[in-house]
């Protein structure tokens, strides 16, 4: 096993059960979620999985909500028969069990995330119920595998054969096995589904390394990209990134490929996100990993002009991305589940699918860690407390598919995949035929503390706020600790206690979100001298003793905010943030026989928070005055001489958007029409 960059690395040889197996004792910072501790191409290096944990506050919550209920809960869920993702194919496939093949043709990937989650939690708990759980599926799913590597239970348990449709998903499920393998050896220092994972990726390399002509364009949900990356930062075994970087280049390599899953344009050339938003955003997380390790400057080039174009004329202010369901990319391909066009960016018809929103953020997070800018980190943040949030209920049961921004009332019939409420299942309608998003949200939240600090050198970076504890180390390998306390997001001030710190000067590098207009810093209680400027990281540098305290405010006033005025659908509206939660107004908060579509809201107006700890899982709503549109009466007509402005004032209450639809059937909209003076 060479040694790659800075951390050593111990290879030992164990016994096991009479087989020689061997196996990389993983030292500190070795062990990170995506472990970037080696690239030689990235400004900040991973933490390992346990190095970081909620203490209290919303993230410990979630996370807490994660071990108690969701594990659980979506176990039972993956073995109800008729389950869009079901374990039982894999013992189906394994010979431990009679039966035919059931559910979606990507269902195994679905598992393989449900396990990721599982081996993020117990990396946190060291629960030996979650350790067992993991060992007895893993166990399973290595006597499915067939005997050359190869492991896709909607293949082997059927007529079709191997990699003849990309729709089959075969690429995207093997893509999900190497990443859950990858972590479940991190989070538990087991080889058995690495070794999975292994012969697997040997195989790939087999097939794909060779690039037959007949397999140029093939592959869909490229899962697959990341996955190989990652057992390449396990193994170091360089055929994987190889792999990865082969998988890359296949993307638009032949001719009579579709925008849909970004086939026409080779991605180093492309200069638009078009396409199906999961698939490209999964593209794209693969490409920021194959260039942290191999620094290819033109797929920086395109992941850097990408995110321009999606972050600047495609994306939702929930973070979200992929406004159609069904459309046409600018290139004329049919295109769904995809990105519109410039500036396309409808409320109510939006897909906006959960997955495409983690991926937005899996996607920005790598590209911080690449460049060290505060920006990607801002998305990342606006995709979790918003758009990722959204797909699943409070009580961490029921989720959603599509994320509109605007939900109208019975009068206006839903899209496909679109649901009137959450779903627990795919076994009934209206839940889609789709257990992709369930157990993604799961992952994102199990392994979020894994995305909340960096390091580089003589650094330590905060990216995420929450009520925290850090203790890793830099890369040259000195202790740091430290403590974050904050009730945020519901309140701006986040405090830092240094608990452990190297005897030369370290900076701790502070993210000030794009919109803290005003946040200051201060060391010890006193002003620390440093600009806070918003969108940046703040860094505060000197040397520090245990017990020093850094304090950060965030000033956390509601604003309006407006769309660029190209976005057709959103001329003269506005919507509500605070902090770094979108608001929303929901049915349930208006007077009796008022209609979400009536209410405007005065330009100036101002909000008030409130925070309400029995309402929707605890949240602080915003209250403030707005205008009441008279309903009218239309009798018929879709059109008529404009009538008089606005009418009574009323109050009103905005949630938080992700906290919509968990009181019933509802109204809602993020966008309001402005009433101007
Ligand atoms: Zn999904």
């Amino acid at each position: 096993m060479p040694s790659r960059g800075p951390i050593p690395r111990l290879a030992v040889l164990v016994a096991a059960a009479g087989v020689l197996v061997f196996a990389v004792t993983l030292q500190a910072a070795d062990r990170g979620l995506v472990n970037t501790s080696a690239s030689p191409h990235v400004v900040l290096r991973s933490v390992d999985l346990d190095d970081a944990r909620w203490t209290d506050g919303f993230w410990a919550q979630r996370f807490e909500l994660c071990r108690r209920v969701m594990v659980p809960n979506m176990k039972r869920v993956m073995e109800l028969p008729g389950n869009a993702a079901t374990l039982r194919n894999f013992r189906i496939a394994a010979g431990l069990e009679k039966g035919t093949f059931s559910g979606t043709n990507w269902g195994d990937g679905d598992c393989y995330k449900w396990l990721e989650a599982v081996a993020c939690v117990y990396a946190v708990t060291r629960d030996e119920k979650l350790d067992r759980t993991m060992d007895e599926l893993i166990a399973v799913i290595a006597k499915a595998q067939e005997p050359d590597g190869y492991i896709a239970t909607q293949i082997q348990l059927t007529d079709k054969q191997r990699w003849q449709d990309l729709r089959h998903h075969e690429l995207y499920n093997m893509g999900h096995l190497m990443t859950a393998a990858c972590v479940h050896h991190r989070a538990t220092g087991k080889d058995s589904f690495l070794r999975v994972a292994r012969k697997l990726g040997d195989y790939l390399y087999t097939v794909f390394q060779p690039r037959p002509r007949k397999l140029a364009y093939f592959g869909f949900n490229p899962s697959n990209i990341m996955g190989a990356a990652e057992l390449y930062r396990t193994t170091g075994d360089r055929r994987y990134l190889e792999l990865a970087r082969t998988f890359v280049d296949m993307r638009g390599s032949a001719s009579g490929g579709s925008d849909q899953n970004q086939a026409r344009v080779p991605l180093r050339r492309e200069t638009e996100a078009v396409g199906h938003a999961v698939t490209a955003a999964y593209l794209w997380c693969g490409a920021a990993d194959v260039y942290a390790e191999t620094g290819d400057k033109a797929l920086r080039g395109a992941l850097e002009r990408l995110w321009s174009d999606v972050t600047g004329r495609k994306m939702y202010l929930t973070g979200a991305i992929g406004a159609l369901h069904h459309g046409e990319s600018i290139r004329h391909d049919s295109v769904h589940e995809a990105f519109g066009r410039a500036y396309e960016l409808p409320s109510r018809t939006a897909y906006n699918e959960t997955c495409a929103n983690i991926a937005n953020a899996m996607w920005s997070w790598r590209m911080l860690q690449i460049s060290g800018e505060a920006r990607y980190a801002d998305v990342t943040e606006r995709v979790l407390y918003n758009s990722m949030l959204s797909g699943v209920g409070i009580d961490g049961t029921d989720f959603f598919y599509t994320n509109p921004l605007r939900r109208c009332g019975p009068d206006v019939p839903l899209l496909r995949n679109d649901t009137p409420a959450r779903w627990p299942d795919t076994t009934k309608r209206p839940a889609p035929r789709c257990f992709c998003c369930p157990p993604n949200v799961l992952r994102t939240i199990a392994g979020l503390h894994g995305w909340a600090y960096g390091v580089s050198d003589r650094a330590v970076w905060v990216h995420l706020c929450g009520g925290s504890v850090l203790r890793t180390e830099l890369p040259d390998g000195t202790a740091v600790g430290l403590e974050q306390q904050t009730d945020y997001p519901w309140d701006g001030r986040i405090r830092i206690t240094v608990k452990q710190a190297p005897d030369e000067p370290m900076a701790v590098m502070l993210r000030i979100p794009g919109w803290a207009e005003g946040a200051a810093i201060q060391v010890n209680g006193q002003p620390a001298g440093i600009p806070a400027k918003p969108g940046t990281y703040a860094s505060v540098r000197r040397k520090w003793s245990p017990g020093d305290v850094i304090e950060l405010d965030l000033p956390m006033n509601a604003r309006l905010v407006e769309a660029h005025p190209l976005v057709e659908q959103l001329r003269n509206q506005v919507a509500v943030m605070r902090g770094p939660i979108v608001y929303c107004l929901e049915s349930p908060d208006l007077p009796e026989g008022v209609k979400v579509g009536q209410v405007t809201i005065p330009a100036g107006a101002e909000f008030s928070p409130h925070h309400e700890k029995d309402l929707l899982g605890g949240v602080t709503v915003l209250r403030g005055k707005a205008r009441l549109a008279e309903d009218g009466n239309w009798n018929g007509r879709l059109y008529r001489a404009r009538g008089s402005e606005a009418g009574k004032t009323i109050d009103v209450t905005l949630v938080p958007y992700y906290a919509w639809a968990n009181r019933g059937p509802s109204e809602m909209t993020v966008w309001m029409p402005v009433l101007q003076p």
